[in-house]
C-alpha cells in the first residue's frame, strides 16, 4: 500500500519551490483570463505519492494556445506551439519549462489508429487517458487551489497500488498502452488490477500488439531501458507474452538477464547519464538471437542507422569474440582490423557483458584505446622520406599503425624508422612475386 498525501493541496506543497511559484502565477492567470487551469498527468500522481517529477503538465478548459501566449507576455517566457494537437511549450527566463495543453476528447477511428481530437471540458480530457492513477487533475485557479478532480477514482487506485485502464477497450484502443502498463507496474512497485491484466492479455493473444508500428514499438522498449530498473519491466512483459508478440524468440532469458545486470553495473558506476544506456539495454535483449532472428528484428522495429548498425554487427561481433576465446586472434591489431568494421557501441556492449574475461579486455582496450590511435607520420612524411608516391602508401601507414596498436612504437622516430622497413619489405616482396622482371 502505497503512502499518498491526503489532499491536492498537500500534494502541491511538496513540489518544488520553482514549480509551485509559476503554479501560484499560472493560477493567477487563468483567474484574470476566466479559464479554468489544472495540473494533470504523471506529476499529479507524483506529487500525491512524494515522488519528485519536474515535468509540468498544464490543461486549460479553454484555448491553451491563447493562454501560453498570455504567459508569454505576462512573464517573458518563449512559446513553442504545436498547433495540430493544442499545445505548446513555455520557456522562462530561468529556464524554467511547462507545458500546456487545450483540455480535449479524443476518439478512435480504428484500433491502434492515432486518435481523433477536438476540444472538451477536463473531464473528456482525464477520460482519454491510459490508467486511473494518471487521470487525475488538481485545479489551479486561486479560490479553488489543489482541488483535486477524479472521475475515474485515481485516488483510490493509488491508495492501493492498482494500475487500472479507464474502459475496457483502452488496450485496443492504443496498443502502447499495454507497455506503459508493465512499465508504470515496475517502476512504482504497483500491481495490474486484475480485469486490466486480463483485458492487456486479451489485447496480447489477438494480436495488437502487430497492430503498431515498428517506430511505436521501438519508442516503447526505448523508454523501457530508459527507466532506472529496466530488467523488471522486461520480465514481466515476458511473463505477459508482450515481448513475444513483438517477435516469438524474444523472452527474459538468464543470458538476457546477465547482460543486463551488467549493463545495470556501468550504469551504476555513473560514468554517463543514466538515459543514454538505452541503447545497450536494447542490445542486451536482442544479443542473444540468430542472425535471422535479428534481421526480422530489424525489418520489424526499422531502428534508427545507428541502433540498426548496432543489432546488425552482433553477429560479426560474436564471430570476433569466439575468435578471441579461442585464440585464433591473439594481438591488439589482430582485433583492431576485424572490429573497425563494427559499430563502436556493439564492441562496447561486449566488454561490458561478455562471459570471458579475455573478450571483455580486448573489447575494452579497443573501445578506450586502440580505435582512437592516430600516427605522428602520414603521406607526405613518407614522400619526404623518398618513398616514391603510389598504393604502397596506404599500405605502409596501416601497417605502421598495426605496429603501434601491438604497442611496439613508441615516438615519431621509431614510426619512421618502421615505414621504411616496411617499405624495404614490400619491395622485396614485389622482386620476389615478378622473378621475371630482374632475371631478363
Ligand atoms: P513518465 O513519468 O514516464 O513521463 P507520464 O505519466 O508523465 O510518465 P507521459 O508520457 O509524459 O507520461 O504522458 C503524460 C500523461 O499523458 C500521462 O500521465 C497520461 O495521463 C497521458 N498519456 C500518455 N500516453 C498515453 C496513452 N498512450 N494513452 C492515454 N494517455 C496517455
Amino acid at each position: 500500500v502505497a503512502f499518498v498525501a491526503d489532499s491536492g493541496i498537500h500534494a502541491l506543497h511538496g513540489l518544488p519551490d520553482w514549480i509551485q511559484k509559476r503554479l501560484h502565477q499560472t493560477g493567477q492567470l487563468a483567474d484574470q483570463l476566466g479559464i479554468p487551469l489544472y495540473l494533470v498527468g504523471g506529476i499529479v500522481r507524483d506529487a500525491l505519492l512524494g515522488i519528485p517529477n519536474t515535468d509540468v503538465d498544464l490543461v486549460v478548459e479553454g484555448d491553451g494556445l491563447d493562454f501560453a501566449e498570455h504567459l508569454a507576455r505576462r512573464f517573458e517566457a518563449t512559446v513553442r506551439a504545436h498547433r495540430r494537437f493544442g499545445t505548446a511549450t513555455a520557456v522562462f527566463p530561468d529556464r524554467t519549462k511547462l507545458d500546456l495543453a487545450t483540455a480535449r476528447s479524443e476518439h478512435y477511428p480504428r484500433p491502434a489508429a492515432l486518435p481523433v481530437v477536438q476540444p472538451g471540458s477536463i473531464h473528456d480530457d482525464l477520460g482519454r487517458r491510459d490508467f486511473t492513477v494518471n487521470a487525475m487533475a488538481l485545479r489551479l485557479n486561486t479560490d479553488r487551489y489543489g482541488e483535486r478532480v477524479d472521475p475515474h477514482h485515481g485516488l483510490d487506485d493509488l491508495r492501493q497500488g492498482l494500475i487500472r485502464v479507464l474502459h475496457p477497450l483502452s488496450f485496443i484502443d492504443d496498443p502502447t498502452r499495454l507497455f506503459r502498463a508493465a512499465r508504470l507496474e515496475q517502476r512504482l512497485n504497483f500491481t495490474l488490477e486484475s480485469v486490466t491484466e486480463r483485458l492487456l492479455r486479451e489485447a496480447v493473444r489477438t494480436g495488437l500488439v502487430d497492430r503498431l508500428s515498428g517506430h511505436r514499438v521501438l519508442a516503447q522498449l526505448r523508454l523501457i531501458c530508459e527507466e532506472t530498473h529496466p530488467w523488471a519491466i522486461v520480465e514481466r512483459l515476458d511473463g505477459l507474452q508482450a515481448l513475444q508478440a513483438i517477435h516469438p524468440k524474444l523472452n527474459a532469458s538468464d543470458q538476457v538477464r546477465q547482460a543486463f545486470s551488467a549493463i545495470d553495473r556501468e550504469k551504476h558506476a555513473g560514468v554517463s547519464l543514466p538515459k543514454a544506456f538505452w541503447l545497450f539495454y536494447i542490445l542486451a535483449l536482442v544479443h542473444a538471437q540468430d542472425e535471422q532472428t535479428l534481421a526480422a528484428l530489424l525489418t520489424r522495429l526499422r531502428p534508427d542507422r545507428k541502433l540498426a548498425a548496432c543489432m546488425a554487427h552482433l553477429p560479426a561481433m560474436r564471430r570476433l569474440a569466439r575468435a578471441v576465446t579461442e585464440e585464433r586472434i591473439d594481438t591488439p591489431a589482430d582485433f583492431f582490423r576485424h572490429a573497425s568494421g563494427l559499430s563502436p557501441e556493439t564492441v562496447r556492449f561486449f566488454a561490458w557483458t561478455s562471459p570471458e574475461a579475455a573478450v571483455r579486455e580486448r573489447c575494452a582496450a579497443y573501445y578506450l584505446r586502440d580505435r582512437h590511435t592516430r600516427l605522428s607520420i602520414d603521406g607526405h612524411t613518407l614522400r619526404r622520406m623518398g618513398v616514391p608516391q603510389g598504393p604502397a602508401y596506404g599500405r605502409i601507414l596501416e601497417a605502421v599503425l598495426y605496429e603501434k596498436i601491438n604497442g611496439h612504437i613508441h615516438n615519431e622516430q621509431e614510426e619512421r624508422r618502421t615505414a621504411l622497413a616496411v617499405w624495404a619489405a614490400l619491395q622485396k616482396k614485389e622482386e620476389n612475386e615478378t622473378p621475371g622482371k630482374t632475371g631478363e
